[in-house]
């Protein structure tokens, strides 16, 4: 499971420090160090990193833990609570109250982006009643359209396409203008990726994006991209303005690392995660259950 070793090696150092009826300034100092480790070792940014510290530190002192009967224990709860607060603290979702809601998502090719949009589809269509409507803009891979198709078969929702000889922008205005015929609430525009971050990629989204106003640009995001991930969620957020991420392949090897960076580089919050290949397997992101999950 992701945050596996990032939780053994954290669960290991606390453990330490649990045990120890007295905690000096000395073991607290390398308790912090440990924590700063297993954090780099997970791929966490360097600069959230230094950041997680520095605020523990801060709160561990405040609170006077040197002094407290259950030293241990308070710096379990300090940790426990930056992290949720480093996780967003609160589930965030998607506001599908707005007709037609209108979602971009976007991503590196690979990171479950298709993928992700018709597991979107399927859940609002399944838990909220809704009409939502796919539409195929990854004009440049003939295959993603296809792919688009049969998932919107497997979750029999409409996927508006016109191949892959029209721009990207046309298609979207095509789509836009068939959804209000067709009264579909929420339109999910399946954007080209690329195996990096170019500007022809980015200056297309841009058009895109002026394009079709979207309520939300989700970027998606392959947890075990590792440090990447830092990289990728900046870009993408500086040139576009993401308004969440979407996490997946949790049920992978995942170091889970770049996840908490995600939050504190874009501000953004994660609104679903991936957990498996299955066209059901999303879930909301939960930050208390994540940051239970990194502690044990
Ligand atoms: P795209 O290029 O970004 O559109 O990526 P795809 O949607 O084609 O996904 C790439 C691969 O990742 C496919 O084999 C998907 O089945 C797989 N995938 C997507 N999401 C998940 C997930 O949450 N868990 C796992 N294990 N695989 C996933």
């Amino acid at each position: 499971m992701a945050f596996e070793s990032l939780s053994e090696r954290l669960q290991g150092t606390l453990k330490k420090v649990t045990g120890q009826s007295q905690l000096t300034e000395q073991n607290m100092e390398e308790m912090l160090r440990e924590i700063r480790l297993a954090l780099l070792e997970a791929d966490v940014n360097y600069e959230v990193v230094k950041d997680f510290i520095a605020k523990t530190k801060e709160k561990a002192l405040g609170a006077d833990v040197l002094g407290s009967l259950k030293p241990g224990q308070v710096v379990v709860k300090i940790v426990h609570d930056e992290l949720v607060e480093l996780l967003g603290t609160d589930v965030s979702t998607v506001d599908f109250s707005k007709k037609p809601t209108i979602i971009m998502m976007v991503g590196l090719q690979g990171s479950g982006k298709t993928t992700t949009t018709g597991k979107i589809a399927k859940r609002i269509k399944e838990k909220d009643g809704k009409k939502p409507l796919l539409v195929a803009a990854d004009i440049y891979r003939p295959a993603a359209v296809e792919q688009l198709k049969t998932i919107g078969q497997q979750v029999d929702v409409e996927v508006f396409s016109e191949g892959t000889d029209v721009s990207a922008e046309k298609i979207v205005t095509d789509a836009l203008d068939h959804a209000k015929e067709n009264h579909n609430d929420v339109i999910l525009i399946d954007t080209a990726g690329r195996l990096q971050i170019d500007q022809p990629l980015m200056e297309e989204l841009k058009h895109l994006k002026d394009i079709a106003h979207p309520d939300e640009i989700l970027l998606v995001v392959d947890s075990l991209a590792g440090q990447e991930i830092a990289n990728v969620a900046s870009s993408f957020n500086d040139q576009l303005g993401i308004t969440g991420a979407v996490l997946t392949k949790l049920d992978g090897d995942s170091r889970g690392g770049g996840a908490i960076s995600i939050r504190y580089l874009t501000h953004v919050p994660i609104k679903y995660i991936g957990t498996g290949e299955k066209l059901d397997q999303i879930d909301l992101f939960y930050p208390d259950r994540m940051a239970e999950r990194i502690l044990g």
